[in-house]
């Protein structure tokens, strides 16, 4: 009861990632990223709002090209989880469909990184717990990035740089909720039940880091 009446006065930036000009990806069956985006992250929306959490609806409409746009107008919210789909390297588009699962990126170089890790952490554990696999893509030394992990049993990662993490003013997340140049998980992703799913997940470990304090 303490922890789900804590959350319940939290509020949560849900930020789709991209935008209607540079929508991202392009996914196996050619679509574009933001459009799975938006679709997820209006499912997230529907589960926190299910689990009382309020919600702020982050460059839904597609117009916003700035990225210091969408932090500024997250100000207030207590999380900021910005909603993405992955990819890979050019050279690795032919073999796409190798690579598979989910990623969380955190910086260190957010104002919180404690509770921005503890937050990513919650949401790897939960997807865990609802079957999804973390990728191991952006870790690796030869194929992917080499990004440190944060917490690796649940796919957290630093991304130091990365613009939405650093900037905001709140903790922040960003979610990689599956790799859609590989034709498999493009067809999962697009399966509004898996989406639910994913976005259920989410809104759990999002309530579990905001009913603790630290
Ligand atoms: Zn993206």
């Amino acid at each position: 009861m303490t922890l789900a009446f804590s959350a319940a006065s939290k509020e949560i930036a849900v930020d789709v990632g991209h935008y209607a000009a540079e929508p991202g990806v392009i996914s196996a069956s050619g679509r574009p990223e933001f459009e799975y985006n938006l679709a997820l992250a209006l499912d997230v929306r529907t589960e926190l709002e299910n689990l009382q959490i309020q919600t702020r609806l982050i460059g839904e409409k597609g117009d916003y090209a700035a990225l210091g746009q969408r932090t500024r107008e997250a100000k207030g919210a207590d999380l900021f989880v910005s909603i993405h789909h992955d990819s890979v390297k050019e050279r690795l588009l032919p073999q796409a469909d190798r690579f598979a699962g989910f990623s969380l990126f955190i910086s260190r170089l957010n104002p919180f990184p404690r509770k921005s890790l503890a937050c990513a952490s919650a949401i790897g554990v939960r997807m865990r717990e609802s079957g999804f696999v973390p990728s191991r893509y952006h870790a690796d030394p030869v194929l992917g990035e080499s990004r440190p992990f944060a917490d690796e049993a649940n796919g957290v990662h630093y991304y130091d740089n990365l613009a939405v993490a650093r900037s905001a003013p709140m903790p922040s997340v960003l979610v990689e909720a599956g790799v859609i140049v590989n034709r498999e998980e493009d067809r999962r992703m697009l399966d509004p039940e898996v989406r639910r799913r994913i976005a259920s997940a989410v809104a759990a470990g999002v309530r579990a880091c905001m009913g603790k304090e630290q």
